[in-house]
This record gives C-alpha cells, structure tokens and sequence, in this order.
C-alpha cells in the first residue's frame, strides 16, 4: 500500500554509474545539463538523448530514433526523468533516476507527464532501480529550483479541503470517495515539510532529505491509493493547468502551483495567511512577475478556471463550487502584492 521507490542519499553518485549500469545505455538530460555530466560516464552510452519537448508525439519520435539500449539514465529536472520512464517503458529496460533539483516529483512517480494538445496526460509505467540524490548536485541547482518543490507537497493544503467539500456537498466521484487514512498519510509529508521548512530554505542536507522524503511519498501516492489523485492534488493544480493552457509557456512547476495554493486556499477561505506565511519561509517565489507572468494573465486563468476544468476532465473542487468574480480577483490581487 505504502511501497516508495528505492531512493539512495549520498555523494559522487553520478560517476558510479558507469561500473554497474547495462551496457549500452542512454541518459536522457537537458542540452544545457550534459556538458557538465558527460565526463562522468565512459564509452558505453549511446549519446545523450537531449529533451527537446514533452508533446507526446514528440516523445514517441525521439524514443523510436534510438539505437537499441539496455539501461536508462534520467539526469535532471522533470522533463528529462518523465522522457527517461518513457524509454524505460518503451523498451522495457532497467531505469535509474538522478533528480538535479528538488523541483518535481517526476523521480518518485511511476507515470510519464506528457502533454496532449497541451493537456496533460500521464502515460507509461516505469519503476526505478533506484532514485539516487546527491547532496551536492542538489544543491549546486539554482536555489530557487530546489525551493520550488514545496509547491508539490503545500497543494495537500487545498487538495484536502477539496476533497472534504466534495464529500459534504454530495458532489464526491463515486470512483474516490472520501477516505481519511489517505489524507493522514498525506498530512505526514506536509507536516515535514512545514516543520523543516528553514532547512528546505538553506537546501541544508536536512532539507534536502526532508524534502526529498516528502516528494517520494507524494510521487507513488497516486499508484498507492489505486490512482486516486484527490488527497494530493486539487483547485491549486488546476489553477496552473490553466496558465499553461492559455499562457502556452513552460514553468518551474511549483512556483504556478504555489500560486495556485494562495489563491485557491483565498477562495476556500482555507486559512491562507497561514499557508502563505509557511511559503515564505521556505522562500518559494509564487508572486507572478518572479515567473514572467502579468496580473492579467492570472486573472485570465482564474476566469476560465471552471471552464477549463470541464474541458480537461477534472475533479470537483473549489474551482466548481465557488464563482470566481472580479471582486474576488481584485481582492486577491491586492493581497498578493502586499
Ligand atoms: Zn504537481
């Protein structure tokens, strides 16, 4: 029920990799990632496979454009780990993951996020080996990278208030009805992440493990509860599907959906001044101009909030059950700034 990847902690675990890994292998990473790693690995790989994008059709056409291999290396932040599983997948090799970042969940997960027109879709099987996170390589990531994370494990806040108004309003999924024992374990993760979140703020080995615990609960609780996304994800998420959706931009994911947790935590009327206060101190940025976004195109995103809910085919939370209207963007646009 609670079975997580195998996940090891330590140093100078990238240059292991070629004494034990089947040969020939590939690594998938990032153009602006491999000049740094490709020392590190000898004459058994089959050149870096380099993410160009997350569109399915893209992936498959990478994928196929492959010369035979018997491992796989993931070496990066979500796209490159997602891309990874879908070789694992596809091949049906061995899969060894390297996060970069504390950024995403991708390492922890056994789905590929890929994009479907521009819609995300989560496709594939594919269980690590083992996830390996190097303390140094964490941290030589761009801070704020590292401190986006939280995003991930703060929207349990939002998620489960969700999840219960579905419950008490009759409008729960036949399919996922309301189960306390997923939201306290759900709420073991969250608790670490608050409790440690000064630690997460310096990206101290403290942190970092804290962190990385977290997100490897929070990656297999979707399998882990028979796919059932609703005690870890809610209106928060949503709200960052739509920015993507009409923004057509890539992000560092935690930062929309921090954002998200804000905003949809003001209209749950979910204790959002505390929320926002524990975001602070991890020091993740969720105010839009940090992410390249305008006060217009949040506000965009929040009026097709329930339309594009329908549209994607999501559950029923907040999103649905409360109008979003100009007073309420006005309102949350003022206390953002603040
Ligand atoms: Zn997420």
């Amino acid at each position: 029920m609670t079975e997580l990847f195998t996940t090891v902690y330590g140093r100078g675990l990238v240059d292991e990799f070629k004494e034990y890994v089947h040969r020939p292998y590939v690594v998938a990473t990032m153009a602006d990632l491999w000049p740094r790693f490709a020392d590190s690995f000898d004459d058994g790989h089959v050149g870096p496979l380099l993410v160009r994008s997350m569109e399915r059709s893209e992936v498959e056409r990478d994928v196929a454009a492959l010369p035979e291999v018997n491992a796989v290396i993931g070496l990066g932040g979500g796209q490159a780990l997602d891309t990874a599983k879908y070789i694992a997948w596809k091949r049906r090799v061995p899969l060894f993951q390297v996060p970069t970042a504390m950024s995403v969940n991708a390492a922890f997960a056994q789905r590929a996020a890929v994009r479907m027109d521009g819609i995300v879709r989560y496709v594939g099987w594919a269980v690590p080996e083992a996830v390996y996170v190097d303390f140094d390589l964490i941290r030589s990531a761009p801070t704020e990278l590292n401190r986006s994370g939280v995003g991930d494990i703060l929207c349990y806040h939002t998620a489960h208030w969700d999840w219960r108004m579905a419950r008490d309003s009759g409008q729960m999924e036949a399919r996922w009805p309301y189960d306390e024992r997923l939201v306290e374990e759900a709420r073991v993760a969250f608790d670490r992440v608050v409790e440690n979140a000064a630690a997460i703020h310096e990206v101290s080995d403290v942190g970092i493990r804290a962190l990385m615990e977290s997100l490897r609960w929070g990656g297999a609780a979707f399998h882990n509860s028979g796919w059932n996304p609703r005690h870890i994800e809610g209106a928060e998420h949503f709200v960052f599907y739509a920015l993507e959706y009409l923004t057509g931009r890539p992000f560092i994911h935690g930062q929309p959906v921090t954002l998200g947790v804000l905003l949809m935590s003001a209209l749950q009327e979910n204790r959002q001044e505390w929320i926002r206060e524990v975001a602070d101190r991890v020091g993740v940025s969720y105010r839009p101009e940090q992410m390249g976004l305008t006060w217009d195109d949040v506000a965009a995103a929040l009026r097709i909030l329930p339309e594009h809910v329908q549209r994607a085919g999501l559950w029923h939370t907040v999103a649905s059950q409360r109008p979003i209207n100009e007073e309420f963007i006005a309102r949350t646009r003022e206390w953002l700034q603040a």
